[in-house]
Order: C-alpha cells, then structure tokens, then sequence
C-alpha cells in the first residue's frame, strides 16, 4: 500500500492512529481523514473546525445552525429546500412526516399516480375564476 495522506487539505497528515472514512469521492470511494479529521467528520464538526473562515456558509431555516454549503464534506448533512434556502438533516429528519407531498416537486407524476389530490384541489378555484358566467 502507498503512504495515505489525510484529504483535509489543511491537514494533510500523513500519519494516524486510525484512518478514517470521509466523504464519498466523485470518483467513487471514500476521502481519506486521519483519526483526527475522521472523528470531526463523524460528528458533524468538519467544517466548524476546519472552515471557519472559508465563505459558503449558510443557516438552516428551521433551527439556524450554521451549514457550510457548496462544501464536500458538509453535503450529506444538509438539504436544499424546494423554496430556496437550506435544512440541516436533524430538521429533515423531524418534519419527514408531513413533507411527503409538500416536497412533491414532480406533482405530475403523483397526479399519475393518482395521489394528485393536493395539486387537483388548488388548480380548481382557478377555473372558477376564469368565470364560466
Ligand atoms: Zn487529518
Ligand atoms: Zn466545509
Ligand atoms: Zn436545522
């Protein structure tokens, strides 16, 4: 095996206790973090620890921790919301529930699939409107 060096590029030890698992790789795999960086990159501290000072970062709408968008190692624990603005993943996670047709953003593929009601009930009043008198 060839000398791993930790793809945290303000690391870039090439050493460690323990080599971790980062984020997956365009190219497919996973980056390469020391135990250091991996341990950071597991709880969602990355980028507070090693981005501060990098622009991109972002509030999450809902609960306002700070997310740092357009960042690899920060884009599995954020979503874009269809509204524009971002989530964490800890609220995508809590409103699941309800979200279900609200995140429909292919509403035509639900009419389809005949659970279109939503979608069908707010295009009604329109017609009405139009005016058929
Ligand atoms: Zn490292
Ligand atoms: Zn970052
Ligand atoms: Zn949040």
């Amino acid at each position: 095996m060839g000398t791993r060096t930790c793809m945290n590029a303000s690391c870039g030890a090439t050493s460690a206790t323990e080599w971790k698992r980062g984020w997956e790789l365009r190219s497919g795999g996973f980056a390469n973090l020391c135990d250091k960086c991996g341990s950071a990159y597991e709880k969602l501290i990355f980028c507070d620890m090693f981005h501060l000072n990098e622009s991109g970062w972002r509030e999450c709408n809902s609960c306002g921790k700070r997310l740092h968008c357009g960042c690899i190692a920060s884009k599995s624990s954020l979503e874009l919301l269809d509204s524009g603005g971002i989530e964490c993943l800890n609220c995508v996670k809590n409103a699941k529930p309800s979200s279900g047709m609200l995140r429909c953003g292919l509403w035509f593929i639900c009419a389809l699939l005949g659970h279109g009601l939503p979608h069908q009930s707010r295009a009604r009043p329109r017609l009405h409107e139009s005016g058929w008198v």
